[in-house]
């Protein structure tokens, strides 16, 4: 398994109440390193790497920033809505900067289901690889949100 620098420190910053209130790794029991090598390995099965799944949200997350705060089509029955909110948070890494909070809210329309990601959402998953832990309100599993964008062996990418 890959070794991340500093994993000690990244954690103890994303324990709830240090960073933001619900942390980062919501209620799973595995380590850093072990989630980041799942989730990378979950997305190399179906072609694609993290910088292009992020990528994907970033325009997402544009078209959905610039509509105001009301749903706009992302997609085939996928509408994502951009809800501001107060304040700025840092990554956990230490050093790469500060995002804006406030969620997109992407949703399945067939489905009816939901997910959520930030600004910070995007960075962690492009730079670091970090989806967030299971169970975790912002966890976004890889393979699974890649088909919804349209990305991978069977999308439009
Ligand atoms: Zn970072």
């Amino acid at each position: 398994m890959k070794h991340i620098p500093q994993e000690r420190r990244i954690v103890e910053r994303m324990v709830p109440g240090v960073l933001c209130l619900e942390g980062f790794l919501g209620s799973d029991p595995r380590s850093l390193s072990e989630i980041i090598e799942t989730d990378r390995r979950a997305l190399e099965d179906i072609g694609l790497d993290c910088q292009s799944v992020a990528r994907r949200l970033e325009k997402v997350y544009e078209i959905a920033v610039a509509n105001l705060e009301r749903p706009v089509q992302v997609g085939t029955d996928l509408e994502a809505v951009h809800l501001s909110a107060m304040g700025r948070i840092p990554c956990p890494w230490g050093g790469c900067g500060l995002w804006p909070k406030g969620d997109v809210v992407l949703t399945d329309r067939t489905t009816g289901r939901v997910y959520r990601f930030t600004a910070l959402s995007m960075h962690l998953i492009g730079l670091h690889g970090f989806f967030q832990g299971r169970g975790h309100r912002y966890r976004l599993e890889p393979d699974e949100i890649a088909r919804l964008l349209g990305l991978g062996k069977e999308g439009s990418q």
